[in-house]
C-alpha cells in the first residue's frame, strides 16, 4: 500500500497530477474539496456550513475534516492507497493523518509539494474567468487570494513538519504537465 499527499496551493494541478497517478499506480484519490463540494451539492447540514466558508476562502474546522478522512479511508477501495489531495491543510490535520495511518496499520510514504508561484495562478484563475471556464463559486481572483492567504499562513506549516521525517518531495509545478507527471511518477515508484 502507498499512501501519497499532494500538496501545493490552489490551481497548482493536484487534480490533474492525482488523476495520472491513479491510472499509473491503482492509488485512489481522496479530495477533501471535492468531498464537501458533494455535501454543498446535496444540501446537507455540512454542506450549508462548509459553502459559506469555501466561498469565504477559509478553513473548515480540523475536527470535521479529521472525521471526513477517518470515515472514507476505511472504504475498501482505499485499500490499496491513497492519494491524498487537499488534506492535510493544518499541523493538526498532518498530526491526525499520520495516527489514522498508523492505528490501521499503514504510514504515509510522501508528500510531493507541486510548487508553483502565486502571480502565475492568478494569471491561471484571470485565464479561465475570462474565458468563462469558471465552474465553481469560489474560483475567482477574489477568493482566490484568500485561499492563497490561508495556503501560505496555514497549509505551508505542515511543510518542516515532513521535512523532519524525510518525506517531503519538491517539484516544480510551473513545468508542462507531462514533465511534472514525469518526476511526480518517478518519486511515486520509488515506493512501488
Ligand atoms: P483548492 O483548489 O483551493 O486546493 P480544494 O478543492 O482542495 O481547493 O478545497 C476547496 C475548499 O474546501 C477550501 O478552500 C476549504 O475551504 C475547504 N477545504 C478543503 N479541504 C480542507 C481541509 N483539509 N481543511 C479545511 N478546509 C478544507
Amino acid at each position: 500500500m502507498i499512501n501519497i499527499v499532494l500538496l501545493g496551493p490552489p490551481g497548482a494541478g493536484k487534480g490533474t497530477q492525482s488523476r495520472i497517478l491513479q491510472e499509473k499506480f491503482g492509488l485512489f484519490q481522496l479530495s477533501t474539496g471535492d468531498m464537501l463540494r458533494a455535501e454543498v451539492a446535496s444540501g446537507t447540514e455540512l454542506g450549508i456550513k462548509a459553502k459559506s466558508i469555501m466561498d469565504a476562502g477559509g478553513l473548515l474546522p480540523d475536527e470535521v475534516m479529521i472525521g471526513m478522512i477517518k470515515d472514507r479511508m476505511s472504504r475498501p477501495e482505499y485499500s490499496s492507497g491513497i492519494i491524498f489531495d487537499g488534506f492535510p491543510r493544518t499541523v493538526p490535520q498532518a498530526e491526525a493523518l499520520d495516527h489514522m495511518l498508523m492505528d490501521a496499520g499503514h504510514q504515509l510514504d510522501a508528500v510531493i509539494q507541486l510548487t508553483v508561484d502565486d502571480g502565475i495562478l492568478l494569471g491561471r484563475i484571470r485565464k479561465r474567468e475570462a474565458e468563462s471556464h469558471i465552474t465553481r463559486s469560489d474560483d475567482n481572483p477574489d477568493v482566490l487570494i484568500k485561499r492563497l492567504a490561508a495556503y501560505h499562513a496555514q497549509t505551508v506549516q505542515i511543510i518542516p513538519y515532513y521535512q523532519s521525517t524525510n518525506r517531503l518531495f519538491a517539484v516544480d509545478g510551473m513545468q508542462p504537465i507531462e514533465d511534472v507527471a514525469q518526476q511526480v511518477c518517478a518519486i511515486v515508484e520509488t515506493f512501488a
